[in-house]
């Protein structure tokens, strides 16, 4: 806080909240606020309703407003003569507003410049976390591998893996896209009724959260043998994935492992068909620091974890993606999927 200028932090409904104080804000009309300071004490402002739902706090004093009060004013009171605030990003816009208007004169930042790089590097229970999840969908990414998809809608397929996540689990499912034929080629499809039919392939990327943290896998399944052109296609991709992988080693910026991927699909005249970057970090939050993508000069250390997910797009035809969570450590990158990668031949 000190080097970024900021004076007190402001948390409200988002991932930061829980990760420093351990409660996670209800996303409601009522005002949940973490005030911290720098070198003084840290408040947590909630409705007097919601404080049962408070469990034990570590360093941090609880404050209960009722019905009536005015919760802006409370956290007003707290901020003080604090002139740097950092405001949660996912902060509701009303309570900005009214912030902003009840503490004229100050500077405002971003939250997630103090508090996303020490979220972005894992100690070791959140790697712990982190895998028990990506040992979760791997199980189900191999389950999948043995079950039919033909004559049935994406969203029948959608509709089983989000259920197998639950089953394996994680206490929310995120998301489970399944898109079929000329749909694999919209990263983030919505699984819709279209009727999967032999010859098409099916990109699946699902994930939910484990223990407050995140899962995110992606795999492709071809329904029967699939054309030489689908086939070279997932060799071009597997490549990409493992050279991008290996390239993830400690101080290692993250553009230079975007660029492991890309340089390898380019060279197989795929690269304008790589519409998005490599890969995001991935804990609390599905997406968060840091972003494997060029111009990310951040170098990696250890206990950065975050997914490696090249895909290419045949507009109108088809998609292809891999994707799996690594780990930077000591000892080089360290794979926490580890669902067979080959193309999967399904009925
Ligand atoms: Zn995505
Ligand atoms: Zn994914
Ligand atoms: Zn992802």
């Amino acid at each position: 806080m000190h080097e970024l200028g900021v004076d007190a932090v402001l948390c409200s409904v988002g991932a930061d909240l829980p990760y420093l104080a351990g409660y996670e804000a209800m996303p409601l009309e009522r005002l949940t606020m973490l005030v911290v300071r720098a070198n003084a004490e840290a408040y947590l402002v909630v409705p007097r309703l919601e404080a049962p739902r408070v469990g034990p706090l570590e360093e941090v004093e609880l404050i209960a407003y009722g019905e009536t009060d005015d919760p802006v004013a409370v956290v007003a009171g707290l901020v003080g003569n604090a002139r740097g605030l950092a405001i949660g990003d996912h902060t509701w816009a009303r309570f900005v507003i009214d912030l902003q208007r009840q503490l004229p004169g100050r500077g405002w930042s971003r939250a997630s410049e103090v508090v996303g790089p020490l979220r972005a590097v894992k100690d070791a229970a959140e790697i712990e976390a982190l895998g028990a999840a990506a040992h979760a969908v791997d199980e189900i990414a191999g389950e999948m591998r043995e079950r039919p998809f033909a004559g049935r809608t994406e969203l029948d397929v959608h509709r089983e893996i989000a259920d197998r996540i639950v089953e394996r689990g994680h206490e929310r499912v995120n998301f489970a896209i399944v898109g079929s034929g000329p749909n694999g080629a919209s990263p983030h499809h919505d699984a819709s009724d279209r009727v999967i039919e032999p010859g098409d392939v099916v990109v699946c990327d699902f994930g939910g959260t484990m223990r407050g943290y995140c899962s995110d896998i992606t795999r492709v399944f071809s329904i029967g043998e699939p054309p030489a052109e689908v086939r070279d296609a997932y060799e071009v991709l597997r490549e990409a994935q493992e050279a991008a992988v290996v390239a993830a080693t400690v101080g290692t910026p993250c553009e230079d492992v975007d660029a492991a991927a890309r340089r390898i699909i380019d060279a197989a005249g795929l690269g304008a068909r790589f519409i998005h970057r490599t890969g995001h970090g991935i804990g609390l939050d599905a997406h968060e620091d840091p972003y494997i993508v060029a111009g990310n000069t951040t170098p990696l250390v250890a206990g950065h974890a975050f997914s490696i997910e090249p895909g290419v797009y045949f507009e109108g035809r088809f998609g292809l993606r891999l994707e799996d969570i690594v780990v930077a450590t000591p000892d080089g990158p360290e794979r926490l999927n580890l669902a067979p990668r080959e193309l999967a031949i399904v009925e």
